[in-house]
């Protein structure tokens, strides 16, 4: 044999011990997965590992604590109920005007956030949103749009500066009879990081998890690359506009077709804009990548009311990146996610790179 074929037949010899085994360490990796119903989505959750048996009960930690956390913010509940007792949110809204309400450690965190960020985004996020979400009844079974004299006389209850936080205490208190949190725009992604801490703890080093659009992923994926997120398609069902791929971080879309209604032609979708009380027109969707899932939430609603412009230079100036299909249908991102995201041809918007 040549010299040159020594040299080819280690080489081949070489591959097929490679591959060998990386087949085999896949082989050794098993999966678990498992779906519920929960926080009014369905919550996907995938764990890999070498350990079967670990996984599910690593799963199940996961779940306890987004059950734990969405008892703490369900607000709808009636008043006196054991529900109602248990959600911190819901007590807090049963006490405006009358008094402060001791809460959990999770719930004060939400409410900081909360609260920091109505601050940063000049009042595009406002939680205190409840009383102008209950107008419209998204949620119920005859969504319809309220009379304009409902929504002005209800808009002066829309008022962070009226949410008080005792952080020593751990007491909330909205101090208007009548105002209502609503923590829908951010306790899904708060719930995910939450489970995801969980799994950790648990030892896992691998998962992906999945709330209704809210995604957090740990780790590589199974072949060590990192994971491939679809953004979808605002107006085409299952079409993906973009590929994000991730490591480590949470991709979270809030979008205006999610959950909405049409009437006269027109869109009337549950994101509302906070100082007109009628739903965001700036945007179709707004997608967050950030290493938290529940920073990526609540950033997700507050850019969606924003302007384009604005919502980048907040993005750039929090160190979070956005992409974002406006309601002129231009796409456009953050640079920080130029080298993460493939938009994909063929899609009836135009792609503007920065
Ligand atoms: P989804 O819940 O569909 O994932 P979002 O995370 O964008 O979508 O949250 C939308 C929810 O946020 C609404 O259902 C409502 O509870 C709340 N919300 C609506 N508008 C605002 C706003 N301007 N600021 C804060 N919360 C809002
Ligand atoms: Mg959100």
């Amino acid at each position: 044999m040549t010299r040159r074929g020594h040299l080819l037949l280690i080489l081949c010899l070489g591959l097929l011990v490679a591959g060998v085994s990386v087949y085999l360490s896949e082989r050794r990796i098993k999966e678990y997965r498992s779906e519920q119903f929960l926080m009014d989505t369905l919550v996907s959750i995938k764990v890999y590992g070498d350990d079967a048996a670990a996984l599910p009960v690593a799963v199940a930690a996961a779940y306890g604590e987004m059950h734990r956390i969405a008892a703490l913010v369900d607000r709808f509940p009636l008043t006196g109920t054991e529900e109602c007792r248990r959600s911190d949110v819901c007590r807090i809204n049963a006490m405006a005007g009358i008094a402060p309400v001791r809460v959990d450690a999770d719930t004060l965190a939400m409410l900081l956030l909360a609260k920091k960020y109505q601050e940063l985004s000049a009042g595009a996020f406002d939680v205190t949103i409840g009383p102008v979400m209950d107008l419209w009844d998204f949620a119920g079974e005859n969504p319809k749009i309220p009379a304009s004299s409902s929504i002005v006389a209800t808009l002066p209850l829309v008022d962070s500066e009226s949410l008080e936080i005792n952080e020593i205490e751990s007491t909330a208190y909205l101090r208007k009879a009548g105002m209502k949190l609503d923590l829908g725009a951010l306790a899904k992604g708060y719930a995910t990081e939450k489970a995801l801490q969980a799994l950790v703890r648990q030892g896992i080093q691998k998962a992906l998890i999945d709330a209704g659009g809210n995604i957090r992923v740990l780790g590589s994926n199974t072949r060590n690359a990192p994971w491939r997120i679809g953004i979808k398609d605002p107006r085409q069902g299952d079409a993906l506009v973009a590929i994000v791929t991730l490591e480590d971080a949470a991709a979270v879309t809030s979008g205006d077709y999610y959950r909405y209604f049409e009437a006269d032609g027109q869109r009337y979708h549950h994101i509302l804009h906070p100082r007109s009380g009628y739903p965001a027109h700036e945007n179709m969707s707004v997608t967050v990548v950030s290493q938290d899932a529940g920073l990526a939430d609540l950033l997700s609603t507050a850019f969606f009311v924003m302007k384009g412009e604005e919502a980048l230079a907040l993005a750039d100036k929090l160190g979070v990146n956005l992409v974002l299909v406006s309601a002129a249908g231009r796409i456009v991102h953050t640079s920080g996610l130029a080298a993460h995201l493939e938009v994909l041809p063929g899609g009836a918007y135009r792609y503007d790179p920065r």
